[in-house]
């Protein structure tokens, strides 16, 4: 099984250095790079993240990698070629997309994130869960975060593939992205292992909002005293990949330090929208939504003085 492991590993890595190679040398290629210098990116960066292109056509990786029977197989596990036994069918996942690749916090590929070069849907498609590809406990852009810092000062926890590399570019290179899923408890445990500083910071869109509040209640359990969670809310319509590139990453810094909200601040904002609180019965609505959130927090000082802060509003 250990033997299995490190087989799949190695594929998932020459997989990253095949969709690499297409970027430079492929037919098509001259798509890819447009397309990537369209969104603003240096070669130097693409490099850095590995990024790669998937060409058109069914067999390209199929070919490349997959001509013994063992790697074949193995590549299915990997979620990097599709199996259809009725249809006696094999083919590659990822066709005619930018290629992300997904490392795991020791560098090793683990699963890619392939991103299309229009407006066709869907826009991603991310690798399945595999036996090394767990996606509810991996953040796309720890591993390059590690190598940036010797102690990384935060971690700003973004949407996007394109959000992290952004930020990356411009020197704010602690950025990471969950992986097409929300944020949950995995992610933010793995994140406190390397920072006492989390903040999250989604699209200024609904969606963003939605994640943003559904982070909240994911963040309460973990909140033991001395780790601290804020959250940055972007203008509407933009993420931070368009904002980086529209502000720059100075601002963009001071944005984060002046315009992040703690997580009680986040709280009670949260529960108070709709209540007058100069009303007895909205007071008594906010404690009736704050306190079982409140009671989410583990026990310690910081929830002492949550309560107290409730009680005071
Ligand atoms: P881009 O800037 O390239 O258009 P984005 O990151 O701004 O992409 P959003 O629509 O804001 O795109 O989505 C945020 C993230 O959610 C994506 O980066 C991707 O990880 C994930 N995502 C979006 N659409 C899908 C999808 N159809 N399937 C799986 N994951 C998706
Ligand atoms: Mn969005
Ligand atoms: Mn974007
Ligand atoms: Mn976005």
């Amino acid at each position: 099984r250990a033997q299995t492991r490190k087989s799949l590993y190695t594929l998932l890595e020459k997989s990253a250095e095949f969709y690499r190679e297409q970027l430079k040398t492929h037919a098509n290629k001259g798509r890819a790079v447009n397309y990537l210098k369209g969104r603003g990116l240096t070669g130097k960066i693409a490099g850095d993240y590995l990024i790669g292109y998937a060409p058109p056509g069914w067999e390209n990786l199929l070919k490349a990698l997959g001509e013994a029977e063992d790697d074949k197989r193995m590549l299915i596990e990997g979620g990097m070629l599709i199996h259809q036994p009725d249809q006696g069918k094999l083919y590659d996942r990822f066709r005619e997309r930018i290629i992300f690749p997904i490392r795991d916090i020791r560098g090793r590929v683990i699963g890619f994130g392939g991103r299309v070069l229009d407006d066709s849907k869907p826009k991603y498609l991310n690798s399945p869960e595999t036996p090394v590809f767990h996606k509810g406990k991996e953040l796309y852009g720890l591993y390059e975060a590690r190598q940036a810092y010797k102690e990384i000062p935060r971690l700003l926890v973004v949407e996007g593939y394109m959000d992290v590399v952004s930020l990356a570019q411009f020197g704010i290179c602690y950025g990471v992205a969950t992986l097409g899923t929300a944020s949950g408890e995995d992610h933010l445990e793995l994140a406190f292992k390397y920072t006492n500083e989390v903040v999250f910071c989604f699209d200024g869109d609904e969606a963003g909002r939605r994640a943003a509040r559904r982070a909240l209640e994911v963040a309460l359990p973990v909140m033991t005293d001395g780790r601290t969670v804020q959250f940055l809310f972007l203008p509407d319509g933009e993420d931070p990949d368009t904002l980086v590139r529209q502000i720059g990453p100075e601002k963009f810094e001071k944005l984060i330090a002046s315009r992040a909200i703690p997580l009680e601040d986040y709280l009670f904002d949260a529960v108070s929208t709709g209540l007058d609180l100069k009303r007895l019965e909205h007071k008594a609505r906010l404690s009736k939504l704050a306190a079982p959130l409140i009671y989410q927090l583990p026990k310690g000082v910081y929830r002492e003085l949550m309560f107290q802060q409730l009680a005071k509003r």
